[in-house]
């Protein structure tokens, strides 16, 4: 396994490679079953890609099942609600979950592996190690969801050893996810390349979540304008040039819930690798929103390039 998996070429993608496993997506529950089949696609010579999801699929993780399928030469992808991650008072127990379904999806995708513990497999009596990211993990969605990251790393962490992936395939849409993931597989050695995928979202712009369902139809027609906030937050950096984070962010606060019954967790424009925060705008921004319209949370983000002087001047005047 190698951390330049990266661009490599996909040998065994679709269409003809080294893929180990009898064609057909295998279901599998427990943790030593899915470590022997992913075992068996390594020493075959395959690559293994993997996508870890909490079920109730949508195009979101679609895209990247297709992309670990073009890239790889055996699939996994989990499908677990992760208890861990969830606070209480949190969706838990409501979070939506459809398996025959995912099932269905999963094989017209191709996917080699889907693994489905339950959570007496992942968790078992005695139980008790838990990684800790530190501060990063405490910003943005860690501010309202303390612990939240630890779980989410405690869990990847025991993904990453059952199905020892050379990718993991994460989206754009859980920005500080994939950097405190990040962290996680640099500061612990392990050996496995993240592949970020763009997100994914309905015609009208909203980013598409699990969570979607919880909308009413009311709150379903106002989502969309968290999207439009940020591209708005967008224009007015590369086109008026405003700089200034704090009135940026009143700005969008007021755009957020002007008419809607949006509740702004957050509005953050940090540095998209330490998450800290930039009041000055420059170089490479990321804009995040957290917000609950009714009983949903909803988050979203976009990743922009700050120009400066003459450049900010060009694309000011391009209209960019
Ligand atoms: P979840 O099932 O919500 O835990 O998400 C599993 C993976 O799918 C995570 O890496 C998410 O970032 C990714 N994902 C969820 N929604 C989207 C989306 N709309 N576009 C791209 N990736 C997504």
């Amino acid at each position: 396994m190698s951390k330049s998996a990266s661009g490599a070429r996909p040998h065994g993608a679709r269409g003809g490679g080294k893929r180990a496993a009898p064609a057909g997506t295998k279901r599998l529950q427990s943790a030593e079953s899915m470590r022997r089949l992913a075992r068996a696609a390594r020493e075959a010579g395959g690559t293994v890609g993997f996508v870890p999801t909490m079920g109730a699929l949508h195009e979101g993780h679609f895209a990247l099942i297709r992309r670990a399928r073009s890239q790889n030469d055996f699939v996994v992808v989990s499908i677990f609600v992760n208890p861990l991650q969830f606070g209480p008072g949190e969706d838990f127990e409501h979070y939506p979950r459809d398996l025959a379904r995912d099932l269905d999806r999963a094989r017209e995708l191709e996917v080699d592996a889907v693994f489905i513990p339950e959570n007496q497999e992942m968790y078992p009596p005695g139980f008790t190690t838990r990684i800790g990211v530190g501060e990063i993990g405490l910003r943005l969605c860690g501010a309202s969801r303390p612990g939240h990251f630890d779980g989410v790393c405690t869990v990847v962490m025991k993904l990453l050893g059952i199905v020892q992936p050379q990718r993991i395939y994460l989206g754009q849409k859980d920005a500080q996810q994939i950097v405190v993931l990040q962290r996680m597989i640099d500061d612990l050695s392990v050996d496995a390349k993240i592949v970020a995928c763009p997100t994914v979202r309905e015609a009208d712009g909203l980013a598409m979540s699990s969570r979607n369902a919880y909308l009413t139809p009311e709150e379903r027609a106002q989502a969309p304008q968290l999207y439009r906030v940020l591209r708005a937050a967008q224009r007015a950096i590369l086109i008026e040039r405003l700089r200034d984070a704090k009135a940026l962010i009143e700005r969008m606060r007021a755009q957020l819930t002007e008419g809607t019954r949006f509740e702004v967790e957050y509005i953050a424009l940090v540095d998209p690798e330490t998450l800290e925060e930039r009041p000055v705008l420059s170089g490479r921004t990321l804009i995040a929103v957290a917000a609950r319209l009714g009983r949903t949370r909803l988050i979203d983000n976009l990743l922009i390039n700050v120009p400066g002087g003459r450049m900010a001047e060009r694309m000011a005047l391009k209209g960019e």
